[in-house]
């Protein structure tokens, strides 16, 4: 992948799930970064089933803070623990929980990008109270967490989040970085870069 590639803006056909409806929105050179970046960071997660990545941006582009799920600092994250859906359920901390508890400034007027599912309705409550302005990430695909998501996007869009979520389901399977940006690459219309 050319570095090149980064330096062109893209539009993405995106699903605003609250009413789902499609609509295309025009997204930057910056998010395709940062979507890489918060799939970079949900690869450092432990968990055996579901890892997930949360970057916060500033409107300078610059990081703020980033977090993907896991258990405590000094609680013991042994393979025991992480196969026990029930107990892990308990102990993890979402990728954007740890993202907020671990920046140093204030994420007010912030976007938070998450991999590779769209915030919880417990973590869109707590985007919103800190003020996170724009939240952007791959449309969930799982059913079991289409009522979540409802309730999730729901909430974010009566604060006034703006909500990007890219409808594309098979974009949540790609593995490597490369994959991830030649998927997001192809979807807005860029394959020659
Ligand atoms: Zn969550």
């Amino acid at each position: 992948m050319q570095v090149s590639y980064w330096y062109y803006r893209c539009n993405i056909l995106a699903a605003v799930l609250e009413l789902g409806d499609v609509r295309q929105m025009s997204i930057s050179k910056w998010d395709c970064r940062f979507m890489a970046m918060a799939k970079l960071i949900a690869s450092w997660s432990k968990d055996p089933s579901t890892k997930v990545g949360a970057v916060i941006v500033d409107d300078k582009h610059r990081v703020v803070s980033v977090g993907f799920n896991g258990l405590p600092h000094g609680v013991s994250d042994n393979s025991e623990r992480l196969n026990d859906r029930e107990t892990k359920l308990r102990m993890v901390i979402h990728a954007e929980e740890n993202a907020l508890l671990f920046a140093n400034r204030s994420v007010s007027g912030c976007t938070a990008y998450v991999w590779p599912l769209l915030p919880c309705a417990r973590c869109a409550s707590k985007l919103i109270q800190a003020g996170i302005r724009r939240v952007v990430g791959p449309a969930n695909g799982r059913e079991h967490w289409r009522e979540e998501n409802e309730i999730a996007v729901g909430l974010m869009k009566e604060a006034g989040i703006s909500v990007v979520a890219e409808e594309h389901q098979q974009s949540r399977r790609k593995n490597s970085l490369e994959e991830i940006q030649a998927h997001w690459a192809e979807r807005w219309g860029q394959q020659d870069l």
